[in-house]
């Protein structure tokens, strides 16, 4: 398919560099988050955030090339005036980084559910549109957002090309014994209900970077990847595939997270429904918003507030993170039984990226496996790739940032290149 996509050509030693400008949209029920890259330094030249659309108070968050940030009040009834005003800001002459919007050369979603549908990014044409509306009912909070994102898109700049970035697709290839529930087999065959696993980008990214970062080959290597950050999932990677993972059918199983409980008794069910008074929607509430560190803390889904809490001697706040930490332990040593042994743990995400203490007491609990850090280092890696295991450690632990945006960006490019 011929492609319209704006290029600028820069001669270089007679190659031809391609500079393309990718536009990655995070759209959720009432946000748009956004990043601009140019991708020929893989660089973010715009980014910011759209809050509370649909609500009176809305408002545009975003950084000025200088790094200043600025807030523009509006009211933003839907997406598509959402998109409008991130476009507009996008070019405006003020804090503009494009002189127009024809040098935008396509746009990269990230999408929540594939279902079974997508184990890659792919491009989207109607047939793909149509398969996002059919895993709404997987997806319901997020999917007819990323839709509307989608529509906006397609509706104010009909020329570019979008990609669709799953958080899903990464899971897809595991097999059957680890994705399915064992209820009654016809629950998989008529409604799909099996385990999806979700942060797909996320353990994609970081296992892969890993590797790289290392020098290594993804062939041959066993890596658990633990993304802990407000939302939690960790992920069996083995040739660069991922075998198993922690989140489920919804992202509310699993370690336990800022505001999700992670796995509970499902035979608890009809006894909590009838106790509390509870329903299938206010359960739902119950287990993904109300739960987690939040639920048992009392103080915060936050672990910046629950440390400070702890520091100031709340006990609620400390048997929060015990519990955190000890699941963590717990699926970590299951995922490596899973693999029959690992070579490399990666921490990611805001918890895993930052937080020293957590990594400290997470790989404590592990050393029945070899697992030894180096104290000193692990204490000054925040946010920066960099191996905090001894020498000696028979599980090298490392620590690589995530970024989703640029994978999404980095997918789009590659598809809309082809
Ligand atoms: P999300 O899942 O929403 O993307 P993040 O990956 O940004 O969330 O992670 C947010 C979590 O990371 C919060 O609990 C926050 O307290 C925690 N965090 C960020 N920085 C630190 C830090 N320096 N020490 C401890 N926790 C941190």
């Amino acid at each position: 398919m011929l492609l319209s996509i704006h290029i600028e050509h820069t001669k270089f030693k007679n190659h031809i560099i391609f500079r393309m400008k990718i536009l990655v949209l995070n759209c959720g029920s009432s946000s748009i988050k956004y990043k601009l890259f140019e991708m020929e330094n893989r660089e973010v030249i715009a980014q910011g955030g759209i809050e509370k659309i649909g609500l009176k108070d809305s408002f545009l968050k975003f950084t000025l090339p200088s790094g200043e940030k600025k807030i523009i009040e509006k009211e933003i009834p839907e997406h598509t005036a959402g998109v409008q005003l991130v476009l507009d800001t996008l070019t405006s002459k003020e804090y503009g980084v494009l002189g127009s919007l024809d040098e935008l050369d396509a746009v990269g979603h990230r999408v929540l559910h594939g279902g079974q549908a997508f184990s890659e990014s792919v491009l989207i044409d109607s047939k793909v549109e149509k398969a996002i509306e059919d895993n709404i009912e997987l997806g319901p909070l997020h999917n007819p957002a990323n839709l509307k994102g989608i529509n906006a898109i397609k509706a104010i700049l009909p020329k570019v090309p979008q990609v669709a970035v799953f958080d899903t697709a990464f899971h897809q290839t595991m097999p059957e014994k680890a994705f399915l529930y064992a209820l009654p087999y016809e629950y998989y065959e008529k409604y799909a209900v099996r385990r999806y696993g979700f942060h797909g980008t996320s353990h994609r990214y970081v296992s892969k970077r890993v590797c790289d970062f290392l020098g290594i080959k993804q062939e041959g290597t066993k890596i658990i990847t633990a993304h802990i950050g407000n939302g939690g999932s960790l992920a069996a990677v083995k040739d660069g595939k991922c075998v198993d993972t922690t989140m489920g059918m919804t992202p509310a199983e699993g370690l336990v997270m800022g505001t999700r409980a992670g796995e509970i008794d499902p035979g608890m069910l009809p006894y909590v429904f009838s106790k509390a008074g509870l329903d299938a929607e206010s359960f739902n509430t119950l287990v993904n918003k109300k739960s987690g560190l939040l639920g048992i803390s009392g103080v915060s889904s936050d672990m910046r507030d629950l440390i400070s809490a702890i520091e100031s001697g709340n006990k609620r706040a400390k048997l929060a993170l015990d519990m955190f930490e000890y699941r963590a332990i717990k699926l970590i040593g299951s995922f490596v039984a899973a693999l029959n042994g690992a070579d490399i743990l990666v921490f990611t995400g805001g918890i895993g990226e930052n937080s020293d203490p957590v990594r400290k007491d997470i790989c404590d609990g592990l050393s029945y496996l070899g697992i030894k850090i180096d104290e000193k280092i692990n204490k000054t890696v925040h946010g920066k790739e960099q191996i905090i295991s001894t020498p000696d450690s028979k599980i090298q632990v490392i620590v690589i940032p995530t970024d989703e945006e640029l994978t999404i960006a980095s997918d789009t490019e590659e598809i809309v290149s082809k």
